[in-house]
């Protein structure tokens, strides 16, 4: 009669070369140790190579920590031998198909299973959760990102928003300003990012459209970015079918920039003693340059009072007004016609910033692509969110890498939900 087996998991008896030798429990620590001999037929290669090794010249052991199993946790021991290179020249361990390349005390599929994890909590967490070091945890995750990536493909996209991410303060050696950022690629139609580079120059545009390939880019019919040049010119260079829109958020930023100069022009002119200095001063600022229909009670009593006082501060809010309302128009004949409307009444305010502003971005076609397609680049909130809270964790600014690479995970294609990975 044959006896019968004991039934074991196939997590636990499956690793490449090597067969199970022993099972040790500890049942006061809740551990199970399994102890593995290498194969007779088990040929070594080099660690470092990939070359098949020669003679074997010695051996050490190694425990690896492995998945935990109904609340037991467990971890493999065996012996990693040491054998002539010849490629290498050097004698080499031999290269162990199941632990994590850059964490050797971690094995394959426990590396997995923290991939995993990060994806739905910090690394942070991770670490605590399964008793792992936080930095080994940090490295893990990067070294399975990095894999995935490598056999990412970006989906296929007509509709693109570009935008920049400030991700860190401090320069490092030979850095300049761009390299404080991370360019983030988003599908409009998905709201999912597609692709995070390192610094927002021209270059990091081009390897986003280079991933996506030559054909992929004639398709490509709308992006949406920042009046950050740089990302106009990589456009202009890969998509030949591509308008680029300006981003009407950006706009309405510098249109406020103009504006506040105005208000504090208007300051500087008049007698901070009397009953205009209060009602001007710098706090007030965002009052000023708010919509008027965003303005609550006092605030629109205080707005009424200047308005009252000062007839040029009563033109500029009308100009201000009529340029929020411009982007509502559906045409562009119209918006053209409010648009030069807001030009004259700044011109008779003798607003000069104002002028001068609206002067710098009336012919061009970028601007006013925005009334055509009526896309934007801001991030939404999801993604905004995921952004802040990688920066609070420490390792966010610390490797820029990766930090695009865990945007691209949680907010994009790098994960478990899409796969990815080159096979092999
Ligand atoms: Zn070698």
């Amino acid at each position: 009669m044959k006896e019968a087996k004991q039934y074991t998991p196939y997590f636990l008896k499956n690793f490449q070369g090597f067969k199970v030798k022993d099972y040790q429990e500890s049942h006061i620590q809740k551990h199970i140790k399994l102890v593995l001999q290498p194969k007779a037929n088990n040929s070594r290669l080099c660690a470092r190579c990939g070359e098949a090794l020669g003679r074997k010249r010695g051996e050490y052991y190694v425990e690896a920590k492995h998945l935990k199993a109904f609340g037991w946790t467990s971890s493999v021991r065996f012996p990693v031998a040491k054998c002539e290179c010849k490629n290498c020249g050097k004698i080499r361990s031999e290269w162990i198909p199941f632990t994590c390349p850059t964490s050797p005390h971690i094995t394959l599929e426990l590396a997995w299973w923290l991939n995993r994890l990060s994806e739905i909590t910090s690394v942070n967490q991770v670490s605590k959760l399964e008793s792992i070091d936080k930095m080994a945890c940090y490295k893990v995750d990067k070294y399975l990102l990095r894999r995935f990536l490598q056999g990412y493909e970006i989906p296929k996209v007509t509709h693109i928003a570009v935008d920049e991410v400030y991700a860190r303060r401090k320069k490092k050696k030979g850095e300049n300003r761009n390299d404080l950022f991370l360019t983030v690629v988003v599908d409009l139609k998905t709201r999912k990012v597609l692709w995070v580079s390192k610094s927002r120059d021209k270059e990091a545009l081009d390897v986003f459209f280079q991933m996506l390939g030559v054909d992929a880019c004639k398709d490509i019919q709308v992006v949406a970015t920042d009046q950050h040049d740089p990302y106009t010119a990589s456009v202009n260079e890969h998509c030949p079918s591509a308008k680029v829109v300006w981003d009407r958020f950006h706009l309405v930023q510098k249109f406020n920039e103009a504006l506040n100069e105005e208000r504090k022009q208007e300051w500087n002119n008049i007698d901070p003693e009397g009953e205009m200095g209060d009602l001007l001063a710098g706090k007030y600022r965002y009052l000023f340059l708010m919509k008027s229909k965003n303005r609550k009670g006092r605030d629109i009593k205080h707005i009424n009072e200047v308005l009252r006082l000062n007839e040029r501060m009563t033109k500029l809010e009308l100009i201000k007004e009529h340029f929020h309302r411009m982007f509502e128009c559906d045409d562009k004949v119209d918006a053209q016609v409010m648009l030069c409307e807001c030009y004259e009444w700044a011109w008779q305010a003798k607003a000069q910033h104002i002028v001068k502003w609206i002067w710098s971005i009336m012919d061009d076609e970028r601007f006013w692509n925005y009334f055509e397609f009526k896309v934007t680049t801001s991030l939404s909130e999801g993604i905004n969110n995921v952004i802040k809270t990688l920066k609070r964790q420490a390792y966010g600014y610390k490797d820029m890498n990766y930090f695009a690479l865990k945007i691209m995970q949680k907010c994009g294609y790098l994960n478990s939900r899409y796969y990815f990975l080159a096979t092999n």
